[in-house]
């Protein structure tokens, strides 16, 4: 096993992209002149487009692509960086036309995980062949099941049952799944189609307010922390930094690590953010680096 290893205030990080394992040796002091520059993990929303038409969506609608000679090469400078992961979105991912080569290129020429969210309806044999080996995790959304998920996502379930199979030829994989007045009465069926589809996680997305939608009510997020302290499920269970994560009983990876430390987005125009909802960024003109420093300068 080849280990990864970041410099952070907590200790010395150790990560295997392969297995997925991570050792924080906490007891090791890092001096500050050596914490590792970049965050833990990076986001990318290589596209702002989807075919489908979820009301919920917080992706911007205009049309963006990344190109990805950039993205290689922000992988490669963050990667020397000190970080883990790069995760791509969108959008839709799976639409970029160069995804697999993109996907091949940052496993080929860093030592990050790749991971990538898909709604799985793009997926085909052929684009699975070329995405294996070089993809470490992959999260498909699920928002509810049956008639719920046809209604939301105006797909049908079946199609997304057969993209998670396909999927879980690539990579061990997780199911997203967007928590609203929709899908908050369905969460023990999801947790049993994620341990039926054979994910190992079900990562909860309570969901945010948009132009167009007001994000989860307080009823339904005062149920989704219940059903979390009360749920037993055969996955693992996450949930995304929404402020309700401090309300259950979450693990927290790395003690004390600092949202900018742990986590940056890029948009589909290039923009560095603290996260995909946040209203503000950097612009990156050429170092990513010299991005995320004035990132963290400003915010
Ligand atoms: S699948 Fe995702 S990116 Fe596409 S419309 Fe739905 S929420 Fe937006």
């Amino acid at each position: 096993m080849i280990c990864k290893i970041r410099l952070s205030e907590a200790g010395v990080h150790l990560f295997d992209r392969v297995s997925g394992l991570n050792v924080l040796l906490d007891e090791v002091e890092v001096p500050a002149e050596q914490v590792s520059r970049a965050p833990r993990y990076l986001s990318v929303a290589l596209t702002n487009a989807c075919e489908l038409r979820c009301s919920y969506c917080y992706a911007p609608k205009h049309a963006a692509t990344l190109d990805i000679d950039r993205v290689v090469a922000w992988a490669v400078e963050l990667d020397g960086a000190g970080c883990l992961g790069v995760g791509f979105g969108g959008g839709e991912p799976t639409a970029h036309r160069r995804f697999a080569q993109l996907c091949t290129q940052v496993a080929e020429l860093t030592s990050m995980a790749v991971t990538f969210t898909t709604h799985g309806h793009r997926l085909t044999p052929r684009l699975a062949d070329a995405l294996r080996g070089s993809v470490h995790f992959a999260r498909l959304s699920v928002d509810g099941v049956g008639a719920t998920y046809e209604r939301l996502r105006r797909r049908p379930f079946a199609a997304v049952i057969s993209a998670a199979t396909l999927l879980r030829s690539v990579a061990p994989i997780g199911i997203n799944t967007v928590v609203n007045a929709d899908t908050i009465g369905e969460l023990d069926d999801l947790a049993e189609f994620a341990a039926e589809v054979g994910a190992s996680e079900l990562l909860l997305l309570p969901e945010q307010p948009t132009a167009a939608t007001p994000g989860i009510s307080d009823a339904d997020a005062e149920r989704l922390v219940l059903w979390i302290r009360t749920a037993r499920t055969g996955v693992r269970l996450a949930v995304s930094r929404s402020g309700l994560e401090a309300s259950v009983p979450a693990a927290e990876a790395i003690p004390g690590e600092q949202p900018l430390d742990a986590h940056m987005h890029i948009d589909a125009t290039s923009v560095l953010r603290p996260h995909a909802y946040a209203s503000v960024g950097t612009p990156i003109e050429g170092s990513i680096l010299d991005a995320v420093q004035a990132l963290r300068e400003a915010t």
